[in-house]
């Protein structure tokens, strides 16, 4: 049984990979500020005896007492409507947070695992993106504060590994998607499944033909758990590289939930990323990790999930 420490926890992707690690028969202890995260996501766990929710800001000093065998980094808001609207924090979870849970693993001799971003690419001049690209991103622009402090936070895990010998992983996560999203979160998943189950327009950013590749929680959380398997510590990919435009993903909401919405457009944000597919052969090759959750399938768990959402708030 190993001890494992989750930043951001109680969030969409954190509550799914400490029930993963619960599920293995591991301990889990959690670190959440509940800011962007939520206690209904941990409810379903949290009266087990192998999980502990501790309520902490993680760019304050994380305090654990006893062993830990690792260390995942989590905690960050991950929405764009969210980071812009604590971008200081946003930085401060991906910097100090970051040096933090780094300090922890290394002062309990523990794997360190950082969740990065396909934002580290920015708004990318090349697609697919492979790991070597060094991305193009405005260090000043809106998503900055989020960008830039992951690009941080991967120098700052590399630095904790070459300099100290720290054992870390850094996987870069394109969009997923799944239940545990939060309804009002801003990002074009939620966003749409709900404007189309209330029967409202659905709201396209710009022409809608920028791209996305969406990829399953439960495709991830497999990927995540081979990646910690691996001895690997340079930058994973991890998505699915089927990639669509927001205006064709609009309409296989519309579809998928048989909704009467329509669509339309609005203001597209600055600096929105005009493309983005992962290129997943590093992750195919190194941990003979691929998606494998249709998105039709995937759509559908979500769907319900947000219907029975919605229900329980009438
Ligand atoms: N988007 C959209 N309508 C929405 C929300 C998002 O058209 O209601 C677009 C957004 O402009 C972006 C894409 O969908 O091009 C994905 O946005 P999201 O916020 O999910 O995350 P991102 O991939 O930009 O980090």
């Amino acid at each position: 049984m190993a001890r494992i420490l989750i930043t951001g926890g109680a969030g969409f992707i954190g509550s799914h990979l400490c029930e993963s690690f619960l599920k293995r028969g591991d301990q889990v202890v959690c670190v959440d500020n509940v800011s962007t995260g939520s206690r209904e996501n941990i409810a379903a766990f949290s009266s087990n005896s192998r999980f502990a929710m501790v309520d902490q800001d993680v760019t304050r000093f994380i305090q654990v007492d006893g062993p830990l065998d690792m260390v995942l980094h989590f905690a960050s808001p991950a929405s764009p409507v969210d980071y812009m609207e604590m971008p200081i924090q946003t930085l401060k979870v991906g910097s100090l947070g970051t040096h933090n849970a780094l300090g922890l693993a290394k002062a309990k001799e523990a794997i360190f695992f950082l969740a990065s971003t396909s934002e580290v690419y920015g708004d990318p001049l090349v697609r697919p993106q492979r790991e070597d690209y060094w991305g193009n991103v405005n260090p000043i622009g809106p998503r900055g504060v989020y960008d830039e402090a992951k690009r941080f936070a991967e120098a700052m895990t590399m630095a904790y590994h070459r300099y100290h010998g720290l054992n870390t992983r850094i996987v870069r996560i394109f969009n997923t998607y799944g239940p545990r999203m939060r309804m009002r979160d801003g990002r074009v998943v939620p966003n749409f499944i709900t404007q189309a189950l209330k029967g409202e327009a659905l709201t396209a950013y710009g022409k809608g033909t920028q791209t996305r590749s969406f990829c399953y929680i439960d495709d991830l959380v497999r990927g995540i758990h081979r990646l910690l398997e691996a001895d690997y510590h340079l930058p994973v990919n991890m998505g699915n590289p089927y990639e669509m435009t927001v205006l064709d993903f609009a309409k296989k909401i519309i579809e998928l939930t048989g909704s009467s919405s329509s669509i339309e457009f609005h203001p597209l944000p600055q600096d929105d990323p005009q493309v983005r597919q992962p290129d997943i052969s590093k992750a195919r090759e190194l941990l003979g990790w691929e998606p494998l959750v249709p998105l039709e399938e995937g759509l559908q768990a979500t769907i319900e999930y947000f219907r029975s959402k919605l229900e329980a708030a009438q």
